[in-house]
Order: structure tokens, then C-alpha cells, then sequence
């Protein structure tokens, strides 16, 4: 069958719908309405964000468009102390796996785009998906996203067994013990099947939300040519009970602006539909040189570093209650400056070729298949680094694998929990990094971080419970969480 073939009846549900939830015009009407706010406009919208009450439209457009430093500023300060009241001091790693560039797909601004004749097509094997596990296992990672192209080889009873077979291969202490998944937008039925073999997070890009933009980057004879069928793939992962969605933009194919404001009507939307339960996490990558991709190297949206720091900044003010991952796409000097602005997740120690863990062992520079990375640096390093930054690096796992997701987390992240469970299972994850897998250096760094934290904590049951964790780990005890 042709593959354009195989969703052709779904494609007909969107097909028939009048309008989606995108009003391209609406959006602009907003941004040009707030050309140039007042600062008094501007405060009265912090006023709000204080609060942790998800911003209006509106209300984001202000913070946009605001061009007052001062005023800036203050945004910049309160995006960094909602990000400590909500999430703690504490940053979740994790590590991209890619299982296959094969694609049919045509995206412009993608190496992996099937036009491209210069890169090398792979899959990985079953026992080549373990052989890269082992590596990440190795240098200490627990939880990973599965990236792949959109082919026939990679249906979704492919990434099923990818998915499985991720989660049986062990090593000693160690496992990967949650895998969110990254690959193109499926039909109810298909999500269905990867809800059976216990995915993370469903994650989908929109790439561009600006209708025209969407369709010059998105050659219409390929599925990802579909706007809507791509919209709507969160809400039919919802339909299927997978209640842990994410979103995200590609920075760079359209104006910063617009998009960020569509990134708050898809988070609308999906609150309004699903109860309450709007993505779990929002993803905000710029585009990246990538192998014979002219498109990436001159880009008209071209998001500056300025715009980034603010895009990142208003988006943790306008939903205060969503994870915010930064990749390793940026370079360490920008991840250092905006990862206090509001970053709940970062990755690191990330390869992005197909087999990368693998090669890189032998010495082997990164490639830039698919983009260019801008982080090399290794898991080690950022995790020393992190906790140098006052920060406590976080692997855990525990409210998926207790079931805390979906309507259960939003209830959750909006009480004193994150303080109470998160910050304890944070620091049991980083003392079992530290005991398994990191060199003697971040060793000692880590542990004064975890002692700067604990001597911090007013609540003395809290401060046991801890220390009693941290010593049957130490004993050889793994895995603790609450
Ligand atoms: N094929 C699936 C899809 O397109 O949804 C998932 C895998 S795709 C490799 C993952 C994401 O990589 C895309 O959604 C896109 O946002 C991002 N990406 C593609 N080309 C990129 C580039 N040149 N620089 C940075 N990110 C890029
Ligand atoms: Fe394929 Fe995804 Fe790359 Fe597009 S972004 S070419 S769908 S891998």
C-alpha cells in the first residue's frame, strides 16, 4: 500500500472539520493590538503571573511585545522564582535515542528528509537498540525519548518492540526506566498499542503552527504535508488514553512571536478538552545546520539569542504549571543563561545519529545528520556543572511508574508536592548517579550539593526520611522513590 494510503480514511475527520483551533489572523490581531505596551500594562500581567495562573492570549501578547529593559527585567526575575517555587531546585536529565533516519517524509529544514542523498539510511537491530542502551546505562542515564523517522519500517508495532526492548535491557544497577517517544503522529488505534507497552511522554512537534508557513516547509504528497492530522495528534493520543502528551515548535520557520502565542492556544485547547490536562512538557528547539540542508543555513525567523532568553522567560510565565525542556541543540553558554529562566528538563551527554552512542565510543565526532549539536559535553560534565549552579540534577522516574499523570500530575504539581516528593526522589536519583557512574571530581561536588540542599530543609522528618534513603543506597539499595 502507498503509505500516504495508510491514513487516508483518517485524514477525512479533518478534512471535514470547518476550522482548527489556529486562527492565524486572531493571533496577529492580538500581537499588533499590543504593539507597544505601557509598563504599567506589562505589570499588571505580571501581577497575574504571580499568582501561577496560566496567562491569556492576550496577556502573553503584552509580555511579547514589551521592549522596556526594565520591565524586561522584572519578567526575566519572576520567570526564575516561579520556576524554584514550582519545580524546585531541581533539573530532569535525560538522553535522546535515535532508532531510525529513515523517512518518507520531505521537511525542508530536516537531514533526515527523504531527498537527502547524503546521509546513510540505518534502522537499528533489536540487539543494536541494546548495544546503545548499555552505553547510556553506562554513562548513567535512566530515562531517554526514541526518535524516529516516519516509514514503514518503523510502524508502530516496530517501535513497540523498540519500546520493549529498551525497557528489558538491564546492566548491573542499571536500566533506562522511562522512554518517552518522539515520531511522527499516529491513529487512535496505533496509540493504543503504545500505550500497552507503558511509553512516558507522546511527543509531537508542530514544527510551524502558521498555516501558509506549515505548508511551504511541508511538501503536500507526504503525510507530514497534513497540518491537522499532525494538530490533532495529541488530542487523539488523549483519545487513546495516553493522558502524558508534549508539544512543541521548531524555532526559526516562522516569527518567534507567533508561535510562541500558538504554543498557549494548543496548551489551551488541550486543557479545555482533556479536564483540565494540558501537555505535560513544551519543546522550543531552534533550527540546527544539518548535512545538504541549504533551507537550515539562511533562515528568514532566524530566532536571535535576546529572543530566545525572552521566549523562554514569558513562556514560564504564561503556563507556570508546564515542564519546559531545553536540548542540547544549544550551546553551553546559552544553556547556562536561560536554563534559570524557567528549564525543567534538559538532556545531556546526547548522541543524535542513528548508532551515535556506539560510535562515538570510538572516538568518532558527532555527526550532524540530523542537525548539529550544539552541547557535546559529556553526562558527567553538565551533571557536575548543574550542581555547581546550586541545582540538584534529577533522574527520576517515580510519578510515571506510580501512575501520577495526566489529571493525577496536574493535581498533584499544583500543590506543595513537588517540594515534598520531587526534591527527595531528585536527590535519591543524583546520590545513585553519584555512587554508580560518576568520576571522583563530580563525586564530591555533587555530594556538598546534596548536603547544601538538606541543610536548607526546615522540616527534620523530611531531613531523616532523606538521610535514611541516601544510607541504603549507600548500602547498596537502589531505586528509592516516593
Ligand atoms: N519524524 C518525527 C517527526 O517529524 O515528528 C520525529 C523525529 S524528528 C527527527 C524530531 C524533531 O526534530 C522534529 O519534530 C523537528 O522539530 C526537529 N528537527 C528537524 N530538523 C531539525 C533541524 N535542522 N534542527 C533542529 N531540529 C530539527
Ligand atoms: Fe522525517 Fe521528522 Fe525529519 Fe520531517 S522532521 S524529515 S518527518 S524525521
Amino acid at each position: 500500500m502507498n503509505f500516504l494510503e495508510k491514513y487516508k480514511k483518517d485524514f477525512e475527520e479533518y478534512d471535514n472539520m470547518e476550522k482548527d483551533f489556529i486562527d492565524d489572523d486572531l493571533i496577529w490581531s492580538q500581537l499588533n493590538k499590543w504593539e507597544n505596551p505601557k509598563p504599567s500594562d506589562v505589570r499588571q500581567v505580571l501581577k497575574k503571573a504571580e499568582e501561577k495562573i496560566r496567562l491569556d492570549p492576550e496577556e502573553m501578547a503584552i509580555l511579547i511585545q514589551n521592549k522596556d529593559e526594565e520591565t524586561i527585567q522584572e519578567m526575566y526575575d519572576l520567570a526564575h522564582k516561579l520556576k524554584r517555587e514550582v519545580y524546585g531546585e531541581r533539573i530532569v536529565f535525560f538522553a535522546p535515542l535515535y532508532i531510525s533516519n529513515k523517512c518518507a517524509n520531505n521537511c525542508l529544514y530536516c537531514g533526515f528528509r527523504t531527498s537527502n542523498n547524503h546521509i546513510t539510511r540505518k534502522t537499528l537491530s533489536m540487539d543494536e537498540i541494546s548495544d546503545e542502551v548499555n552505553i547510556m546505562i553506562n554513562e548513567g542515564q535512566k530515562r531517554t525519548v526514541l526518535v524516529y523517522g516516519e516509514s514503514p519500517e518503523t510502524d508502530v508495532d516496530f517501535i513497540c518492540d523498540s519500546v520493549k526492548q529498551v525497557y528489558n535491557t538491564k546492566n548491573k544497577n542499571g536500566e533506562i526506566r522511562r522512554a518517552n517517544i518522539n515520531c511522527a503522529p499516529l491513529s487512535r488505534e496505533e496509540l493504543k498499542k503504545l500505550k500497552k507497552v507503558g511509553i512516558g511522554t507522546f511527543q509531537v512537534f508542530q514544527e510551524t503552527y502558521h498555516h501558509e508557513t506549515y505548508r511551504k516547509v511541508h511538501p503536500k504528497n507526504t503525510i507530514k504535508g497534513n497540518y491537522r492530522w499532525r494538530l490533532y495528534a495529541q488530542d487523539r493520543a488523549q483519545d487513546a488514553g495516553i493522558d502524558d502528551v508534549a508539544i512543541g515548535a521548531l524555532f526559526g520557520l516562522y516569527d518567534w512571536r507567533f508561535e510562541a502565542m500558538a504554543l498557549l492556544y494548543h496548551t489551551i485547547h488541550l486543557e479545555e478538552k482533556y479536564n483540565g490536562v494540558g501537555p505535560h512538557t513544551i519543546s522550543f528547539p531552534r533550527i540546527e545546520p544539518a548535512i545538504d540542508t541549504p533551507f537550515a543555513d539562511s533562515l528568514k525567523y532566524a530566532v536571535s539569542d535576546g529572543d530566545f532568553k525572552k521566549l523562554i522567560a514569558i513562556l514560564r510565565l504564561s503556563v507556570p504549571y508546564t515542564g519546559m525542556i531545553l536540548t542540547a541543540r544549544e550551546k553551553p553558554e546559552v544553556r547556562r543563561e536561560v536554563i534559570p529562566l524557567g528549564i525543567s528538563q534538559i538532556d545531556a551527554g546526547s548522541r543524535i545519529g542513528v548508532g551515535g552512542y556506539r560510535e562515538s565510543m570510538g572516538n568518532k565526532l558527532p555527526d550532524k545528520e540530523q542537525f548539529q549539536l550544539g552541547d557535546t559535553r559529556a553526562l558527567d560534565d553538565v551533571v557536575r556543572e548543574t550542581c555547581e549552579a546550586g541545582d540538584i540534577p534529577s533522574f527520576c522516574t517515580a510519578c510515571y511508574r506510580a501512575g501520577r499523570t495526566g489529571e493525577n500530575f496536574m493535581g498533584y504539581a499544583k500543590s506543595k508536592f513537588v517540594h515534598n516528593f520531587c526534591m527527595p526522589n531528585a536527590i535519591f536519583t543524583l546520590k545513585e548517579y553519584l555512587l554508580d557512574y560518576a568520576t571522583e571530581e563530580t563525586k564530591a561536588i555533587g555530594e556538598k550539593a546534596i548536603e547544601n540542599y538538606i541543610n536548607k530543609i526546615e522540616d527534620q522528618k523530611q531531613v531523616q526520611f532523606i538521610r535514611e534513603g541516601l544510607k541504603k543506597l549507600e548500602n547498596g539499595k537502589r531505586d528509592i522513590r516516593i
